[in-house]
């Protein structure tokens, strides 16, 4: 298996490895395989029924190759994905199906650490990083600045790893209660909580600043654009389907709450490697960039808005460069060409590089988005049909998938995180706050003055700061 840049015309080929520890490549395009690789019907037959870790495993092999060897991927899988992280698990499926009626489900993906999605990629890149770091002798410092899930899903899945020390700033305004005693009860070991005086602006500032300068020159990010990560969600497109058929080769429809196109992406990728995906649909909330995209084939950034589903208040979908690349014919330069259009006007036509819309129709996509009040309205109603309650942004997937599903076949909802993270909203639409899982019972009262640093906006301290802990 090999890698390419999107924005190379003369496709460098690249291992799995190199890719994980680079993140973005030298010309900022994104990697991507150079060829998708395949799964057949009968190879799927074969993981019905088997734990997550087996089926992460087989779908991993297939995109890493040998870049890893069999056993320590295993062992990485088996490590990222224990009872221990995900305790609500029941005989290793940690992405359990439930049916909301006919024909029409929700897949939890967020049993994990931090309670929503993104656990399910970090803590796969951590236990990888670390392996690749150790093998090559070397370590990394990474400085990050975050205001909501990543950032705790990045401390749960980094703790403990010693090849790896994570400063991580957040700003004093902004986060929830909940969020700001996910992160701060966390730090220690290698993990640095810093507070920054300031607003998310500010902390990103810091971030750029110190990044530039070359004393602090190994300061990758993590951030949703790595390979590592997006084909880390992968295996979970896979473990849904075989949960939810009753025949291996039947099509089902997924429907993904999104913002930065990364989880729909390894949906995508999970269908060019043969998963019988029929249509993937994206849903969006009030910033509903991508809906437009899709409609229309053409891509203005605006301002976002603050909504009740956060996660997905995103204008610049930073994986859709992957997609294009594909739209684009995978060719490096024409896609450098349409991305730097993009990047100084923030507004780009794909009809403009001789793509029509029914080019676009053709790539099973399709899209819709919710408004607050359609929130409110769907986590009532699951709330009514089923005594569940849903969190805010799986409630748009659940909109916009009523909306378009086809009632003849399968239709999925991914499930992106548990509703004890949006307890206001919950609050609003149901007149009462949600159950919590056990693990995250007081977990308010896990943090203290000594858990986290704060700081002003300085610069110089933080580098001193992260000078005296390296
Ligand atoms: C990150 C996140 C999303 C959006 O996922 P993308 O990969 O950015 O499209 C949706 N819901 C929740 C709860 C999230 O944390």
């Amino acid at each position: 298996m090999k890698f390419v840049s999107t924005r190379d015309a003369e496709k460098k080929e690249l291992s799995y490895t190199d890719t994980l520890l680079a993140g973005l490549a030298p010309d900022r395009g994104l990697f991507i395989p150079s060829e998708y690789p395949q799964v057949s019907l009968d190879e799927l037959k074969v993981l019905k029924d088997t734990a997550y870790t087996e089926i992460a495993f087989a779908i991993k092999k297939k995109i890493i190759g040998w870049d890893i060897p069999d056993d320590t991927l295993r062992e990485l899988v088996n490590r990222a994905y224990t009872q221990e992280k995900f305790p609500e698990s029941r005989n290793g499926n940690i992405t359990p199906v439930r049916k909301i009626e006919k024909n029409f489900y929700i897949q939890n993906l967020s049993l994990g650490p931090t309670a929503a999605f993104k656990d399910m990629a970090m803590q796969q890149l951590g236990q990888e990083m670390n392996y690749e770091l150790n093998k090559r002798g070397e370590s990394l410092t990474i400085l990050w600045a975050t205001s909501w899930d990543t950032g705790s899903a990045a401390e749960a899945a980094m703790k403990g790893l010693e090849s790896i020390k994570l400063f991580m700033l957040s700003p004093q305004v902004w986060m929830s209660e909940f969020q700001r005693a996910q992160m701060w009860s966390l730090s220690g070991d290698n993990i640095y909580n810093i507070s920054i005086d300031g607003r998310f602006d500010d902390c990103q500032d810091m971030v750029k600043d110190i990044k530039g300068s070359s004393e602090f020159a190994n300061l990758w990010a993590v951030n949703s654009i790595n390979w590592g990560r997006i084909s880390s969600q992968v295996p979970y497109y896979f473990s849904w389907y075989l949960q939810a058929v009753d025949q291996v080769g039947e099509e089902v429809d997924f429907c993904v709450p999104s913002g930065n196109f990364g989880n729909v992406l390894s949906g995508y990728i999970a269908k060019k490697m043969g998963l019988p995906i029929r249509r993937l649909i994206v849903a969006t909330n009030e910033n509903n960039v991508l809906e437009k995209l899709f409609k229309t084939g053409k891509y203005t950034v605006t301002p976002a808005d603050i909504t009740s589903s956060p996660s997905m208040d995103i204008s610049k979908a930073s994986n859709y460069e992957r997609l294009v690349y594909d739209i684009l014919w995978r060719d490096g330069a024409k896609l450098a060409t349409y991305m730097k259009q993009f990047e100084e006007s923030w507004s780009v036509d794909l009809t403009d590089f001789w793509v029509s819309i029914s080019d676009l129709k053709e790539l099973w996509f399709e899209s819709g988005s919710s408004s607050h009040a359609q929130r409110l309205e769907m986590i009532q109603y699951v709330e009514e049909k089923r005594a569940w309650v849903i969190d805010p942004h799986t409630a748009d997937s659940i909109k916009v998938a009523q909306d378009l599903r086809d009632p003849n076949i399968k239709t999925i909802c991914l499930e992106t995180a548990l509703p004890v993270k949006f307890e206001d909203t919950i609050q609003e639409a149901l007149w009462a706050i949600p159950e919590r899982p056990e693990q995250f019972v007081w977990l308010e009262s896990r943090w203290g003055d000594d858990t986290f640093t704060l700081l002003w906006t300085d610069r110089e301290a933080l580098k001193d700061f992260m000078r005296k802990n390296i």
